[in-house]
């Protein structure tokens, strides 16, 4: 069954005319929509960061802030969205600064879990730049919770992975969660 299909199952269920004009077209709308939003499967690590790994021997930390992602979560198919904050320790290599936005992509277009989502990309720029240490923290809004569940409008949740150096340096996380107020 196609996906397209999927969907006009899914409205037949629920009751809907799939005939009526509005809905018309829907099943093949919803499944592009879904497609593209499940579109990170399609990628890898390599293809993201492709050249864009440079020589550097600058070794304080480097942070990029407020990386905005959209996500569904692999329990309900529900988005859960917000802003994503990496910093790493070079060892002799930086990243282009645009690629934290596509590991992020990357990983965010999938079905995911908050927890995984900070642990993958935090994992994902360690292997890439070879840093002494990562840190991300992610701050997001569920719809999940929102819409439907427990119905708290004004829940947030943030998750926070360290990898390497940041695991025992108290003073480089302190450093990082100070530079990273709560951002949802
Ligand atoms: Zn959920």
């Amino acid at each position: 069954m196609s996906m397209q299909q999927s969907y006009q199952h899914i409205l037949q269920t629920i009751g809907e005319d799939l005939e009526r004009p509005g809905l018309k077209d829907t099943p093949i709308r919803a499944a592009r929509a879904f497609s593209y939003l499940t579109s990170g499967y399609e990628k890898s690590l390599e293809e993201v960061t492709n050249n864009a790994v440079f020589p550097s021997d600058n070794r304080e930390m480097v942070l990029v802030k407020n990386i905005e992602f959209y996500s569904l979560c692999e329990h309900h198919l529900l988005p859960f969205y917000g802003r994503v904050h990496i910093a790493y320790l070079p060892e002799g290599n930086v990243l282009g600064l645009s690629k934290f936005a596509r590991i992020t992509e990357m990983f965010a277009r999938r079905l995911q879990i908050q927890e995984n989502l900070t642990q993958q990309i935090a994992e994902a720029v360690e292997s890439v730049t070879g840093a002494r240490g990562v840190a991300v923290v992610i701050d997001s809004a569920h719809m999940c919770m929102m819409m439907r569940g427990v119905g708290k409008q004004s829940s947030t949740t943030r998750t926070v992975s360290f990898v390497g150096d940041f695991k025992e340096n108290t003073e480089a996380r302190r450093e990082f969660l100070s530079a990273v107020p709560e951002s949802y």
